[in-house]
């Protein structure tokens, strides 16, 4: 796995490796996702239903010995700042990004698991046509059905990191 001072290079606040046979799966993370909360069901090959059913997930993460939960945390003005959720966002998906330049010459195979969908490209390709990069797709974390606020838990990490802010969460299987 990489050093303290390199996963600081990328960004990562916090991290915690914890077995996947520890990951707490729910259909009831599945039916927020299916409730469309984030409006992103059904709309990239990165969440449910193209990630499959949750068993499905979980069998995916099950194929590794070792799960690296992440955060980063992120300032806000107020609760009601969603311009800087979304910038966070985006800096989040960059700092996965590094990630995976990171680890890709170490493993020959891992997943890549991001906050909510992808959204690499201007249109996505799905349902119709593959995915135009398959190898920087990085599943929902959330969208596998994954309870992330007892993922945290289990890595020793904080779900919640203070006052105006927010935390971003992703995980490496390996
Ligand atoms: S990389 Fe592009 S085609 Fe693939 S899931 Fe993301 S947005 Fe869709």
């Amino acid at each position: 796995m990489l050093t303290d001072s390199e996963f600081k290079e990328i960004g990562i606040h916090q991290y915690g490796i914890v077995s996947p046979a520890e990951i707490v799966f729910d259909e009831e993370i599945r039916k927020i996702c299916e409730n469309n909360v984030c409006r992103l069901y059904g709309k990239t090959w990165a969440c449910p239903p193209a990630v499959g059913t949750v068993s499905q997930c979980r069998e995916r993460c099950l194929q590794y010995e070792n799960a690296m939960v992440f955060n980063c945390v992120y300032p806000l003005e107020d609760s009601f700042d969603y311009e800087s959720m979304r910038e966070g966002h985006a800096q989040f998906k960059k700092l996965c990004d590094r990630l995976y330049e990171a680890v890709r010459p170490r493993y020959d195979s891992f997943i890549l698991l991001s906050n909510e969908g992808c959204n690499r490209c201007e249109t996505c390709t799905y349902p119709n046509v593959a995915c135009r990069m398959p190898d920087k797709l990085f599943p929902s974390l959330e969208g596998f059905g994954i309870h992330v606020a007892k993922l945290a838990a289990s890595a020793g990490i904080h779900y919640i990191n203070g006052a105006n802010t927010v935390t971003y969460f992703g995980m490496l299987l390996y």
